[in-house]
């Protein structure tokens, strides 16, 4: 059993496996979160799935000073409720087990492919009844290429739909994805693992391809890096889907007011979808639940964002609508159409 390190992968470590899920991907679906993230949003709303190691959470509304999880910690970590030496947690967690009102909380365990398994299989019936499957979500699933492939090809041979969604930071394989001959390794250093996830894309049915920031200064002043090799994937994998050797590629934005929402940025990403035939886009609206995250967390607070408005969204889709991109709410695509064309 791996220990939480995407290089060690027996297991990944996840945090979370929600089920009747609507909107990532076609049908009913579970998906997946894997911990990790090589990118830093500022928006982000899931902030629990950054670090690529189990983490506490503590919910500070819900805790009513029992202190238990002082009386239970065996390193003597814990010096009042919520305070937690972090040199001493040794990351048991029998703090969060003992915890009686669920205040403290466990963000990430280390799952086998049985484990995650015997938690989608019952729902196998909803999956192909709704031409539903699984979604491979986080995080960013191909932090664990190994693991996330084997996973992948053992629910392909039951015949599931796999879609993975990713922020589209991550080694091309050379051998299998690069035919292009696009991609280059002079990136190689921005993302958190060496392996590639070429194999694992070979595998998808679906990638939800996350865009953002056009402008790579704009990337990395707003999600923590450049997005040269985002680009690249993105013009690759297009390539791959075209020539039909490759998964269907599906853009998704989040649309964050004043910083995902501009004419630049919209402009610029809507000329290259244009350009790479890549000529429908799921518009994800912001909303603001990561800040509660931040907190459990104990993280920084993330700079004031404005909350999305119907005017916002409206001009968002003026903008795409005329370069010719075909925009959706998420879970209201046109799936079987695109997939069929
Ligand atoms: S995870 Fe274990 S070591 Fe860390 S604070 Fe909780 S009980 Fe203590
Ligand atoms: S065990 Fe939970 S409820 Fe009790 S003091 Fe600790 S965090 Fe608070």
């Amino acid at each position: 059993m791996a220990s939480g390190n995407p290089k060690q992968e027996a297991a990944g470590l996840v945090f979370s496996i929600q089920h009747f899920c609507l909107q990532d991907g076609p049908g009913i679906r579970s998906l997946v979160f894997f911990k990790g993230c090589p990118l830093r949003c500022v928006w982000c709303q899931n902030p629990e799935s950054w670090k690529p190691i189990p983490e506490l959470g503590f919910k500070k509304h819900l805790c009513t000073n029992c202190r238990t999880c002082i009386s239970v910690c065996p390193e003597g970590a814990i010096v009042s409720p919520g305070q937690i030496r972090s040199e001493k947690c040794r990351q048991c967690f029998a703090c969060t087990d003992a915890c009686p009102s669920g205040a403290l909380i466990r963000f990430g365990k280390p799952l086998s492919v049985k484990e995650i398994r015997e938690e989608l299989m019952p729902e196998y019936p909803f999956y192909q009844n709704s031409g539903g499957g699984v979604t491979f979500s986080g995080g960013e699933p191909t932090l664990y290429p190994e693991f996330a492939a084997h996973l992948a090809g053992s629910l392909k041979r039951d015949g599931i739909h796999l879609a993975i969604e990713t922020c589209g930071l991550f080694h091309a394989d050379p051998d299998t994805l690069s035919a292009s001959g696009t991609i280059t390794k002079k990136d190689t250093a921005q993302t958190a693992h060496p392996e590639t996830a070429g194999r694992l894309l070979t595998l998808a049915d679906l990638v939800l391809f996350d865009i953002k920031l056009f402008h790579p200064e704009a990337h990395r002043q707003f999600c923590g890096t450049d997005n040269r090799m985002i680009l690249d994937n993105l013009a690759m994998l297009a390539r791959r889907y075209h020539q039909k050797g490759g998964p269907l590629i599906w853009p998704r934005m989040p649309v964050i007011p004043g910083i995902t929402d501009t004419p630049e940025n919209l402009e610029g990403w809507g000329s290259l979808l244009a350009e790479l035939r890549l000529n429908r886009l799921t518009l994800v609206p912001f909303h603001h639940l990561g800040e509660a995250k931040r907190e459990w967390l104990q993280l920084e607070p993330g700079p004031c964002i404005h909350t999305l408005t119907g005017e916002s969204m409206e001009k968002t889709l003026r903008v795409l609508t005329k370069i010719g991109i075909s925009c959706f709410a998420p879970g209201e695509e046109d799936w079987p159409e695109y997939i069929s064309s």
